[in-house]
């Protein structure tokens, strides 16, 4: 698949599945920038590999819960990579508790960057998608999002928001030539997955018919495909890559 000539925002590139995406993005040839909050160094070191491939990469510091820094940071790659094509909503937490323990602390958090982090930059791309008459969302969910969760009251909201949200800008952008659609990955072994308790990894190993939990580049191979040509006739759609997880 080649992505060559495009140029995509990856938010939350620094660690965990965002990375994955990047590095594949840039390796399939597209130009890459990616936001992150706290993990400066990685960021850096990430888009040191994508220069390495030859590909021009930026890194910005900013919450996603910020609609003026996704406004700013669209513009900017606007300005130094001359359009944007991706745009692929990765950055997401949980803070985990039962809905009686719950504090709304909790909840706003975790709805201000998995939800309103996504629409902000939606938000910010749809403006150069629609007169460039071209563009690609790609919202990381959550099969959480699809069949609940317990402890994740919150998360599973926020996710489940995303793929309504996914909808409504497929249905609002496809006659400007804009597909959206959204990723919904069971249990990814990130490096935090893999320092779970052992008895948690064996569950949601349990659920997938597979027998196996996914690896980064899982997701990250299907980000590749929806970004490119190939995948153009496909929007509005959630595809689950869990290996069964929740079928
Ligand atoms: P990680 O915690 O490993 O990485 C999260 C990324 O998001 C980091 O780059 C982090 O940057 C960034 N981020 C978090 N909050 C903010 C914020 N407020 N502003 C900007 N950036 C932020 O998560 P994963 O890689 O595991 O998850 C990536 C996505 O995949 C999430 O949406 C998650 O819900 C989803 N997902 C993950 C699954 C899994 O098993 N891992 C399963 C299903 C869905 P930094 O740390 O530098 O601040």
């Amino acid at each position: 698949m080649n992505l060559e000539g495009k140029n995509a925002i990856v938010t939350g590139g620094s660690i965990g599945i965002g990375t994955s995406i990047v590095l594949h993005l840039a390796r399939a040839g597209a130009n890459v920038a990616l936001n992150y909050r706290r993990h400066a160094d990685e960021a850096q070191a990430v888009i040191a590999e994508v220069e390495k491939l030859g590909r021009k990469g930026l890194a910005v510091q900013a919450d996603v819960g910020s609609a003026d820094a996704a406004a700013r940071m669209v513009a900017e790659v606007v300005a130094e990579f001359g359009s944007l094509d991706i745009l692929v909503c990765n950055a997401g937490i949980n803070r985990d508790a039962v809905i009686w323990k719950m504090t709304e602390e909790q909840w706003d958090q975790v709805i201000t960057t998995n939800l309103k982090g996504y629409f902000n930059y939606i938000h910010a791309a749809a403006p150069h998608f629609r007169e460039q008459k071209r563009g690609c969302i790609i919202n990381i969910t959550s099969i959480n999002g699809l069949r609940g969760k317990f402890g994740q009251a919150n998360y599973a909201a926020s996710k489940a928001g995303i793929i309504g949200l996914t909808k409504t800008v497929a249905r609002e952008l496809g006659r400007s030539g804009v597909t959206a659609n959204a990723i919904a990955p069971g249990m990814i072994l990130t490096d935090m997955a893999r320092k779970l308790d052992q008895k948690w990894l064996d569950a949601a190993r349990e659920e997938t018919v597979l027998g196996k939990l996914g690896e980064l580049e899982d997701v990250a191979h299907l980000v590749v495909f929806l970004a490119s040509d190939l995948a153009g006739h496909i929007t509005g759609q959630v595809i689950s890559v869990d290996g069964g997880q929740y079928i």
